[in-house]
Order: C-alpha cells, then sequence, then structure tokens
C-alpha cells in the first residue's frame, strides 16, 4: 500500500509509540500527584514542553499548552481571547473548520467577523487584509500553510502589517500543516499564539499544543482541576505527550526533508504529463492539490484506492462534503472542484512510490475519461 494523505494524518514515529506504551503501562502517574512518581510525570510533561518550545523557535516552556488537538487549540486559541469588547475579527478564508466554524459561530452570535480574501495560488491576499485593518480590528488569524493546497502565508508580512495598523490586536496562527515541514519561529513570526498537532506530525492522534506568548490574554474555555495553568483543566495525558516530544525530537533536518519532498513532487508531477491536470499548489510540496477535466475526483480517489494508493478528496474534513469553500475562493470553477483531489508526502515517502502513484492516476484519469466517453 502507499499512503499518500500524509495532510490528514501520519504514521506513529515508531520510537514514539514505544514511549506512548511505556508511558501508558509502566510510568502511569498523574503529574499533580504530590508523591516523588508524580512529581516524575510532572517533570516529564515539563522535559516535553521544552523540546516543543525549542521546535517553535522559543525557549519559553511556560507558553506551552497542551491540549487534546489542534482543533481544541485553536479554539481556545479564539474563544479564550475573545472579550466582550472585542472589535472586529478578521480570519482568512483558507481556514480550517477548526478556526473557520468558530469563526462562523462568533458571527452568528453578532461579533464583527471578516474574512481575508485568496489570490489565486491560494496565499492570503495582502492588499485585502490591509484594506481591511483599522484600530478596531482586536483579533487576527491566520493559518501557515492551507491544508487544501499547501499555500504558505507570510506570517511576518501580517505581523508587520497589524503593527501599522493595529499593534494591540491578537494574532494567531494555525500551524498545523507547517510543522515538523518548514521552519517556524514564533518569535520572528510575531504571533501571539501557534496551534500544532501531534498526529500530522508522526505523534499520536488527540493530542495538540498552543504556544502563547502571554498566557494573561487567555481564559480558560473549559473548567476542571486547574492543570496546564489553569487555562486547560484536565489530567495531563502524559504517554502522548511523550509521544509528542519523541516524534519531534525524530523530525531529522527539516531542511533536508523539504528538499528531499520537493523532488518528490516533482518526480510524481512529471507523471501526470500525459493528463488534462491543472496544478492547484505553489508553495510547500507536502500538499498537492489537483483538478482533474472531466471526471469527479471521488471517483479516482476509489480508483486509486483499488490499485492500493490511498489519496483524498481534500481536505479529510471536507471531503465528504460536495463544495471545497478554498479552492472556490482561489477562483477555480466547479468542474475543477468536482474534479479535485489531494495528494500529501511526508519523509517517508519514496521517489519510487512517487513514480508508481503518479504513473497510477495518470492511467486510471485516462481509463474514466475512456469510460465515461461510452457511456455518453
Ligand atoms: N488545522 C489544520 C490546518 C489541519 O489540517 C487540521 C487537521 O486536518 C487541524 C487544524 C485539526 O487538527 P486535529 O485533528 O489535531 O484536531
Amino acid at each position: 500500500m502507499i499512503y499518500l494523505d500524509n495532510a490528514a494524518t501520519t504514521k506513529l514515529d515508531d520510537m514514539a509509540g514505544e514511549v506512548m506504551l511505556k508511558y501508558a503501562c509502566r510510568d502511569f502517574y498523574n503529574p499533580s500527584a504530590i508523591y516523588g512518581k508524580g512529581s516524575d510525570m510532572s517533570k516529564c510533561v515539563r522535559s516535553a514542553k521544552e523540546v516543543i518550545a525549542k521546535s517553535l523557535g522559543t525557549t519559553f516552556e511556560d507558553n506551552i499548552i497542551f491540549t487534546g488537538s489542534a482543533t481544541e487549540a485553536n479554539n481556545l486559541a479564539i474563544m479564550g481571547a475573545f472579550r466582550k469588547n472585542f472589535g472586529k475579527m478578521l480570519f482568512s478564508y483558507a481556514e480550517h473548520p477548526a478556526v473557520y466554524n468558530v469563526a462562523e459561530k462568533l458571527k452568528l452570535q453578532g461579533v464583527q467577523v471578516e474574512y481575508i480574501k485568496l489570490q489565486p495560488t491560494g496565499e492570503i491576499d495582502y492588499a485585502d487584509l490591509e484594506r481591511k485593518l483599522d484600530q478596531t480590528v482586536s483579533f487576527i488569524s491566520v493559518m501557515m500553510v492551507s491544508n487544501e493546497t499547501g499555500a504558505i502565508n507570510d506570517l511576518r508580512r501580517v505581523y508587520e502589517l497589524k503593527t501599522k495598523y493595529c499593534p494591540n490586536a491578537i494574532f494567531h496562527s494555525d500551524g498545523v500543516q507547517g510543522y515538523g515541514k518548514l521552519k517556524i519561529n514564533v518569535e520572528y513570526f510575531g504571533v501571539d499564539m501557534f496551534t500544532v498537532s501531534g498526529h500530522k506530525a508522526f505523534a499520536p492522534k488527540g493530542i495538540g499544543a498552543l504556544y502563547v506568548k502571554n498566557k494573561t490574554i487567555l481564559n480558560p474555555i473549559i473548567y476542571g482541576g486547574g492543570q496546564e495553568y489553569g487555562i486547560r483543566s484536565g489530567t495531563e495525558n502524559v504517554p502522548s505527550i511523550m509521544a509528542f516530544k519523541t516524534a519531534v525530537e525524530n523530525f531529522g533536518n527539516i531542511k533536508d526533508n523539504y528538499t528531499k519532498v520537493q523532488e518528490i513532487a516533482n518526480t510524481f508531477k512529471e507523471k501526470l504529463e500525459g493528463c488534462d491536470v491543472k496544478i492547484n499548489s505553489y508553495h510547500s510540496p507536502y500538499v498537492l492539490s489537483l483538478s482533474f477535466r472531466g471526471v469527479n475526483g471521488e471517483t479516482l480517489v476509489h480508483m486509486m484506492e483499488n490499485k492500493g494508493i490511498l489519496i483524498s478528496r481534500g481536505s479529510a474534513c471536507s471531503s465528504k462534503k460536495s463544495g471545497n469553500r478554498v479552492l472556490e475562493s482561489m477562483g477555480l470553477s466547479h468542474e475543477e472542484i468536482l474534479g479535485s483531489v489531494r495528494v500529501s508526502f511526508s519523509k517517508y515517502t519514496t521517489i519510487e512510490e512517487a513514480c508508481l502513484a503518479g504513473k497510477t492516476l495518470c492511467e486510471c484519469y485516462i481509463d474514466l475519461k475512456e469510460k465515461l466517453k461510452w457511456e455518453k
């Protein structure tokens, strides 16, 4: 089987799996317990924060809050920072539903929510952002890398614009699809909050983290025993936290991995040369959105599955719906959206896999076109 849906989830790092088991079965103590084994666990959680903080370009481990997912971290960033006196809230139109649906909820409640348009490349339209920025803006959320297209936003540029027009606004970024794949420096980016997810980066599912520069901007969104500085109650998920730490320690060289994946993506694209296909991705080589003319992308996904190759229709969260908000706002036609599929690579994808998958996808497309011609 060839797995090319790494933007949906990644396999668990082998060593992280072993660590997870160790902390589930042997070192299973509650970090809040006052006996030695408890404080050992508390130290472990802290050591994981140090590793994650470092991977985000900061040395402040107390600025890392563990959550049950990136969805929760995004909800915490937005709802935890939200105040009654908030002015305008700006969100990029490409946001994952874990941000977009929170924005929609706030909008329904009467909050002034506006969306930043996208360029045809999928990156935000900085001129549109600049038009929408003024002193009344309280909150900005712009994702680092699109889960649909791999488009990369220039977070530093967003920060500089924010500083010019509304220096006090809170700046959040969903960094899930950039984490472990691109260099991250939250201090250089100028973000107040940054979200990451474990399972997109070889850690287990059900663990995420939020970097927050200044914890006083956050109120909890769930209440309980006061863990995680009182911001995210609930007994710490030590097995997943420690596995997350291990997966991050095993990221390897981000630049070398990027170069390798770039080569893989190029090889894959070369194999599509005989197809009538439009490439909707211009930035990160890890995510490739493709629109095949005259066919249904869903059929292609199933044809590929029958040949032992897993690709996807789009983000796992939108794949069951017929439209695609992100591709639509990049200016793609209904036909291009209907014929779209997403292929996403990882540092473990090989050139041979990319070659075979590209060739097979091209063959599936040609077969499908032929079949549709006879059905007409
Ligand atoms: N943000 C982005 C950009 C994503 O791609 C995803 C998952 O697809 C999420 C957030 C949600 O992550 P999690 O599954 O950890 O809640």
